[in-house]
């Protein structure tokens, strides 16, 4: 008999079985309850936290025969029907698929009843794959569904997805699971298995998947097809070249004393025995993000962890605030890069700069970053003090650079009403701004919209581009101020965003195949979101850190 991965084997097949997203499920079962179903649905989040499966499950109880409160019967012909022998069901990886042939047959086989259930339901997972043109092919069944065809459009990237496709679609955002719901299904498998392991280890193997239940699993397999008699936490060390706590904690150290040497000591040590820097930079991220909190709380950690943490308490808050950025900027890298460990070494050289007070006595450290970028010239100049003031917390309009939701709906807006008269007419008055230069509250914001280029003027929105990633989410992090600027200078509010000019290249062709094709912008009100207000710091965290890893613990 051939594996069956335990993933595979354990995968849910009714919404009761489902671990994590009960907000999700309970949507989707009340929709099939009080007959309410969508003809597109968008699931999107992280990798491993369930999109496709519940989309599998949805797939079923929309046609199952005997639906109990939403869910499948998991008795009738419906349920009992096995993936191959699916007609009405079909999946699609766009990962592989993302011709405009295979959406056209789609579209084609779309418009047919479907053979025995009463919905055919389209899965289509990685859907940010499609290329425009079968993006387009995609849209033209959207705009007119055929009664008795749901689409489930699954994504991890749903920034990439078009506009015109989100907005007709029903969005569910998939979050990550809570550890200690991978705990519960590690044991529950575990249990089926008739096998053990000790609990820290099942811990560690929940902890180590951040929040992606199928990596945990998977992680799982793993360590059990170790076939030893007793697996110690060693070993699932090695398996996945895990760096113990203690030895991070002493490269932070040595970073933190300005010490170039021992820095890449540790680095090359960690290369050298196979180690996983993904993982590392996620680990050197949650320590930084524990030494805030530590530095403006009392008792939140237990004493020996506090006790790791002390001795980088004397460090000045704003500095490590500066690290953790160069962090998060090093994790976004590193998802990119062919060469891993150049890249760690110039961003960690970076982290040792800003301690290493003594350049006059350090000559080489310049030279040595500049030999490493000359390497590897991709790699952007993110300088760390032009990071923008982050006050999110007081001003409402302004947007986090990761709502992709609202500037997805700003750029639409824009183009929705996009005139040429307006813009030239906008464009006529721009200079103006450098009656604002010499104002002192104004003189940044006039510097930086001074950078910009205003690219599609509607009545009420203006869509503006920058050369620099940097440029644009500043200018995006303080919305609400520029807007009152150019309320002043053009008597009216306008509701703006900012785009890089490589973003725009791309939005451009979609665009004009838009307009090719016949689709139109229609314009979106902006939903009023209104966050909870939370204490300062943990406001603060959550913009240095983004809300997902401060929720977690
Ligand atoms: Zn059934």
């Amino acid at each position: 008999m051939s594996y069956i991965s335990l993933y595979r084997k354990y995968r849910p097949h009714k919404f009761s079985d489902v671990v994590g997203q009960e907000v999700v499920v309970k949507i989707l079962q009340n929709s099939i309850v009080e007959n309410k179903i969508g003809h597109a649905y968008i699931f999107s989040g992280p990798r491993g936290t369930g999109k496709t499966s519940i989309a599998k499950i949805f797939a079923k109880a929309v046609n199952c025969l005997n639906n109990k409160k939403g869910d499948v019967c998991g008795k009738c012909d419906v349920c009992n029907k096995g993936q191959t022998e699916e007609i009405d069901i079909v999946e699609i990886d766009a990962a592989s698929n993302n011709g405009v042939d295979e959406i056209r047959e789609i579209r084609n086989n779309a418009k047919l009843l479907p053979s025995l259930y009463k919905y055919k339901v389209y899965i289509i997972d990685e859907v940010h794959m499609l290329s425009t043109s079968a993006f387009n092919a995609l849209l033209k069944t959207l705009e007119e569904p055929p009664s008795h065809v749901i689409f489930i459009l699954a994504t991890t990237e749903f920034n990439k997805i078009p506009i015109t496709v989100v907005s007709r679609c029903q969005k569910f955002d998939f979050k990550k699971i809570k550890t200690k719901d991978i705990i519960k299904r590690l044991e529950l498998i575990l249990k089926e298995e008739n096998k053990e392991l000790d609990s820290n280890i099942i811990e560690f193997i929940a902890k180590v998947s951040d929040g992606g239940l199928r990596d945990a699993i998977n992680l799982l397999d793993q360590v059990l097809s170790l076939n030893k008699e007793q697996i110690t936490l060693e070993d699932v060390y090695s398996l996945i070249g895990y760096i113990e706590d203690d030895s991070i904690f002493d490269l932070l150290e040595q970073m933190f004393v300005g010490n170039i040497t021992n820095t890449l000591k540790y680095l090359d040590e960690y290369t050298q025995s196979n180690k996983n820097l993904s993982f590392l930079c996620g680990k050197l991220i949650d320590i930084v993000k524990d030494i805030i909190i530590y530095c403006n709380t009392n008792n939140y950690f237990s004493k020996s962890y506090e006790d790791k943490l002390n001795k980088f308490s004397t460090i000045d808050i704003d500095q490590i605030i500066k690290v953790s950025e160069i962090l998060l900027n090093l994790q976004n890298e590193l998802r990119r890069s062919s060469n891993q460990k150049i890249v760690f070494e110039i961003y960690l050289l970076r982290i040792v700069l800003l301690f290493n007070k003594k350049e006059e006595e350090s000559p080489k450290i310049e030279s040595i970053i500049e030999e490493k970028e000359a390497k590897k010239p991709e790699i952007i100049e993110k300088k760390v003090e032009d990071t923008p003031k982050k006050e999110v917390e007081n001003n409402p309009d302004n947007i986090e650079k990761n709502d992709d939701e609202i500037k997805k709906i700003r750029i639409n807006n824009a183009f929705s009403g996009a005139n040429k008269e307006l813009k030239t007419k906008f464009v006529d008055k721009f200079d103006s701004i450098n009656d604002y230069i010499s104002q002192k509250e104004y003189t940044s914001l006039a510097n930086l919209l001074l950078k910009s280029t205003p690219e599609v003027v509607s009545d009420k929105n203006i869509l503006f581009t920058f050369k620099k990633d940097i440029d644009a989410n500043l200018f995006n992090l303080n919305i609400e101020e520029i807007q009152k600027l150019l309320k002043l200078i053009y008597k009216k509010k306008y509701s703006i965003i900012a785009i890089t000019d490589e973003e725009w290249q791309d939005l451009k062709k979609e665009y004009i195949n838009n307009i090719k094709n016949d689709v139109k912008y229609e314009y979106i009100e902006e939903k009023v979101v209104k966050k909870a207000k939370n204490t300062e710091l943990q406001m603060n965290m959550e913009s240095v850190f983004g809300e997902e890893l401060i929720k977690e613990e």
